[in-house]
């Protein structure tokens, strides 16, 4: 039986495969790409870049024997593109196709095309400089200009200098090891001149979209509770409009978790006659176990609504979509500099440019003529920014300086696509010096060496290291690791706060919050000995714990133990119950996050002129304790109503 039903499934893919806008191309590209070593490819999303182009790298062999990486800004479109085109390989996932991200691999000697995020791939550098594993690097997306995506480009282009073109022929076995590479930089928008400027005028190609015509309409007022716009709006499309699914871009995860629960309950009492609804959410931290669901093909009689961040503006094109609704914001990394060297980045929601406009309209003209539904007014569209800037010219230099200077790169000698600011680069020089990471003359320490090693921002790998230091890195690793997953441990739903805090007193530490995830982590590790994974995610529940948090942080602990193994450092060196040692390792790391008492009461950073207070949900809220440290600082924006 299973024998007939796979052939039949594999049939399906390849006639999908074949009727992809750039498999009519396919011959020409692979020429182009033998006779180039550096090519930029443009085409609309959907019509095929992402998943045939390394497929057609690896069937043609015009990439050599290595393996082929496809670099992804964001973790998810990562795997799912991976588990997609493995599929249409019919090979398991792992094996000649897999993929690698933070905290997460699915890859072997065996594989031979590769889903990265750009960020894992700026830290193989840190192992091998020249990347001589791989034939090709395809950087995708590379109009996002993501940090990573920039220093990526930066090396490639010395490091395709250098083997292509090998001058030095003394050591005969180097000079084989040195496979030539070929780089293809692939993006959904037309600002293709830039890219190919940068490496010395590089060939453009261009793939065929196919693009219907959409309908674009646009609200008489703007609306400032844009989740109740979109859920309204959904509904007037559900009611009103023929079948086909439709598609909501919103900022960030609260804001999907949230319209996903008043669509749901509102699609509940339809009335019989209704058609039926199916939520779908689609943000960075959904685990790939629920990616599939975006993908499957809805039944009759079913409308599905998938509420995504701006990753289905161009990384994933999901089909089906007819209807588009946009909200208009995004959520955006940004430095704000207080004074030198006691700037952060925070995540702020802020109105998109147009070209994400324009794309996500796009989205809902894949498949035949679509309508577009933008909840916010013509003029402000017409004054939104053409594209946003680039993440080098507005993100925290911090980490990626202190891999460029493993590297023995100079962050301001680097042939960047667009310079950094020299404010940001001596900020974020002052962080590393006040870790010890650097010295007075800006060099390199072995300390910084080391706080390299680990796949954490360098305050959090400063912290570690200095357990190692107190005896405490047990410990360390249990708070590290909840602090590095990409969901809270804590959450609150608003109806059932007092309860869960109540619930939660149990596990609250006098000396802070670090301590009281500590806490939380050995409760929990002492429930996962002995109960299933239903009875860990049933105790978590009645704890009001985030169980997804938890097993994320617990996959993280282990890589990061084995992080630890790898570099001769011992991590199982426990302090027990003294807290000590725990909180003088955190202030090692999060020294610039350190504030202290006023006599008003208020808290005072050391580094900088802002009085932060303690957030309401702390164990040290009603405290006056003299001095705190802290890892998150969150900007309260007061908004008139
Ligand atoms: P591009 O990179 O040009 O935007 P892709 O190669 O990502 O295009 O997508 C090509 C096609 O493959 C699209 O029609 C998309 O819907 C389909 N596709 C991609 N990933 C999946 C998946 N996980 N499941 C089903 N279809 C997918
Ligand atoms: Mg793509």
């Amino acid at each position: 039986m299973n024998g007939a039903i796979i052939p039949a499934k594999q049939n399906s893919l390849e006639e999908q495969r074949r009727q992809l806008p750039i498999a009519q191309g396919r011959d020409a590209l692979i020429q182009e790409i033998r006779d180039n070593d550096v090519i930029v490819l443009v085409g609309e999303t959907g019509s095929g870049k992402t998943t045939q182009v390394p497929q057609y790298l690896l069937e043609s062999g015009v990439a050599g024997e290595g393996v082929i990486a496809v670099t992804q800004p964001r973790r998810v479109a990562a795997t799912s593109l991976a588990a997609r085109v493995a599929a249409e390989k019919n090979v398991q996932l792992g094996g000649l196709v897999g993929y690698s991200v933070r905290f997460d691999e699915s890859s072997t000697e065996a594989t031979r095309i590769k889903y990265v995020t750009d960020g894992m791939l700026v830290r193989e550098l840190l192992s091998d400089p020249l990347l001589s594993r791989y034939s090709a690097v395809i950087v995708d997306e590379a109009h996002e200009r993501t940090l990573r995506t920039d220093i990526l480009m930066a090396n490639l282009k010395t490091i395709q200098r250098s083997r292509n073109q090998p001058v030095d022929r003394k050591g005969k076995g180097r000079a084989t090891a040195l496979n030539p590479l070929k780089i293809i930089i692939m993006s959904a928008t037309l600002d293709a001149e830039k890219f190919s400027k940068f490496y010395d005028n590089a060939k453009v190609l261009y793939v065929e979209g196919r693009q219907h015509p959409v309908k674009t309409y646009y609200t008489a007022t703007s609306q400032p509770d844009y989740v109740d716009a979109a859920l309204r709006t959904f509904y007037q499309i559900h009611i009103d409009q023929s079948p086909g699914d439709v598609l909501i871009f919103l900022p960030g995860q609260e804001d999907i978790e949230s319209l996903e629960k008043s669509i749901t309950m509102y699609a509940n009492r339809l009335p019989q006659e209704c058609m039926g609804v199916t939520v779908c959410p689609l943000y960075a931290a959904l685990p790939p176990t629920q990616q599939a669901k975006i993908f499957s093909a809805t039944s009759k009689g079913i409308r599905k609504c998938i509420l995504a961040t701006n990753i289905a503006e161009t990384s994933i094109t999901i089909p089906g979509v007819k209807y588009v609704i946009d909200t208009g914001k995004c959520k955006e990394k940004r430095y704000i500099a207080r004074s030198v060297g006691t700037g952060f980045d925070t995540l702020l929601t802020r109105d998109i440019t147009k070209s994400s406009a324009m794309q996500r309209a796009g989205r809902a003209g894949r498949e035949g003529p679509g309508l577009c539904f933008r909840l916010y007014t013509e003029e402000s569209f017409k004054a939104m920014p053409i594209s946003a800037e680039p993440e080098i010219r507005r993100c925290t230099l911090t980490s990626s300086l202190l891999q460029l200077k493993c590297m023995g790169q100079n962050l301001e000698q680097l042939d960047f696509m667009d310079k950094p600011e020299q404010d940001t680069i001596i900020s974020a020089l002052a962080t590393l010096h006040l870790l010890s990471a650097v010295d007075d003359k800006k060099a390199l320490t072995h300390l910084g060496r080391r706080m390299a090693l680990f796949p954490l921002e360098p305050t959090l790998a400063r912290s570690l290291l200095a357990a190692t230091e107190f005896g405490c890195t047990r410990e360390m690793l249990d708070i590290l690791s909840i602090l590095s997953a990409s969901s809270k441990v804590f959450y609150d739903s608003s109806e059932e706060r007092e309860a869960a805090l109540e619930t939660r007193r149990k596990f609250r530490h006098s000396s802070g919050d670090h301590m009281t995830v500590l806490n939380v982590v050995r409760s929990y590790d002492e429930i996962a000995a002995s109960e299933s994974k239903a009875g860990q995610r049933d105790w978590c529940q009645k704890q009001y714990l985030n169980f997804r948090c938890l097993t994320e942080a617990m996959d993280i602990r282990k890589q990061l133990r084995e992080a630890c193994e790898k570099n001769g450092i011992d991590w199982q060196l426990s302090c027990g119950d003294n807290e000590q040692p725990v909180l003088k390792s955190l202030v090692r790391g999060l020294v610039q996050n350190a504030a202290f008492l006023q006599p008003d009461g208020s808290y005072k950073q050391i580094m900088g002129p802002s009085i932060v207070k303690i957030h309401p949900g702390s164990s040290l809220c009603d405290k006056k304790v003299p001095a705190i440290v802290y890892d998150e600082l969150v900007r309260v924006i007061l908004r008139r109503v």
